[in-house]
């Protein structure tokens, strides 16, 4: 494949071609540094305006208040998992709400830090949909309540945040950071690797209000501690320099291209709706993995009646260049990933893909 696909990948996934053009562009020789972003100092001038205009994107796109830090960090999102209870629990109990794969996971992790209450677990319904606020049973004395706002591999998204009162909320929000506006006052602390939404692998995001910093063990790592790294400006170590870059210019794109989130939610919303309409359109020839009310708008999920078709839609969607379409292992199906950089255009000739397929099968 020489061309560039419409590709549908869970992550690392699609960025925007403005953002691949403009870091070809500034490769060889970035800007006023006289030399490649890959080959300068993380402490010059020209790489810290970088981290700063990241930041400052962030803020912006946001409208985080002075009272939260914006840090960049290695290790993905799966080093949250162990952060979070280093970081915050501090010899108290943790409320996890979990709707799929990466929530349990975080769980499994956490239980090795200390104390852990499982507020609601969907696994009995195949994590098909999230909660209703009466099904969560939350602590009044938890350190922090977690949850995964978009449960990447079965497709099922929080359409509003858990109301956790004054506890603080924590979001692992890999797969729809920036998908649209976030209600920040209801956050303690909001991560997401970069990989999925918001920029390449490499750099994880993590946003946190400051009353939630503070020293950890003293047996455990540095590196492992949120207040060394807002202390020292995301550069407590060496960070991922060229996936901040990225970031950066991601975020550039969103302010300057897209218009901001209010924005980009409008145009996740119209483009998951393409493909959701030809499922419901279907009479259970597409047959969705998530509730209609816990319907994800990046990872649109959903099963073919048998095994033999999902092969040929996978082999026939890609002869027409819409690729990367298989289900997660563990689910199965076809997940068709729309993040914020996948063009409507792609969605549009994935929903006529999926209108003829239905013709000529069913
Ligand atoms: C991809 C993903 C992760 C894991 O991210 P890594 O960077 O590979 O550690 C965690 N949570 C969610 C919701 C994800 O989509």
């Amino acid at each position: 494949m020489d061309e560039r696909v419409y590709n549908f990948s869970a992550g690392p996934a699609v960025l925007p071609e403005e953002v691949l053009r403009n870091a070809q562009q500034e490769f060889m020789c970035l800007p006023g540094a006289g030399a490649s972003i890959l080959e300068i100092s993380h402490r010059g001038k020209a790489f810290t305006e970088i981290l700063e205009a990241a930041e400052d994107n962030l803020r912006k796109l946001l409208g985080l208040k002075d009272h939260f830090r914006v840090i960049f960090l290695q290790g993905g999102s799966r080093l949250q998992f162990s952060m979070i209870p280093m970081n915050l629990l501090r010899g108290r109990s943790a409320d996890y709400i979990t709707t799929g794969t990466w929530g349990e996971k975080a769980v499994v992790e956490a239980r090795r830090e200390g104390s852990v209450r499982e507020a609601w677990n969907g696994e009995a319904t195949q994590y098909k949909r999230i909660p209703t606020t009466d099904e969560i049973k939350l602590d009044a004395d938890a350190a922090y309540a977690y949850f995964t706002s978009n449960e990447t591999i079965q497709g099922v998204q929080f359409q509003k945040e858990p109301d956790t009162g004054s506890v603080p909320l924590v979001a692992d929000a890999s797969s729809d950071f920036l998908y649209r506006p976030l209600a920040m006052e209801r956050y303690g602390l909001v991560y997401a690797c970069a990989q999925k939404n918001a920029g390449p692998a490499g750099v994880t995001v993590v946003i946190i209000r400051d009353d939630l910093l503070g020293e950890v063990d003293s047996n455990k790592s540095g590196m492992l501690c949120y207040e060394n790294h807002v202390k020292n400006q995301s550069c407590y170590n060496t960070p991922p320099t060229f996936a901040i870059y990225i970031v950066k210019l991601v975020t550039d794109w969103l302010i300057h291209t897209v218009g901001g989130l209010e924005k980009m939610y409008e145009l996740n919303q119209k483009k998951a709706a393409l493909l959701y309409e030809v499922v419901d359109a279907s009479g259970g020839f597409y047959r969705p993995h998530a509730e209609t009310d816990s319907r994800s708008l990046m990872n649109v999920t959903f099963q073919l009646p048998s095994d033999t078709l999902q092969a040929e839609f996978i082999e026939q969607a890609a002869e027409q260049s819409l690729c990367n379409l298989k289900g997660h292992r563990s689910v199965g199906g076809i997940r068709a990933s729309i993040y914020n950089a996948m063009p409507r255009k792609g969605v549009e000739r994935l929903s006529e893909f999926m209108r003829d397929f239905y013709k000529k099968n069913s």
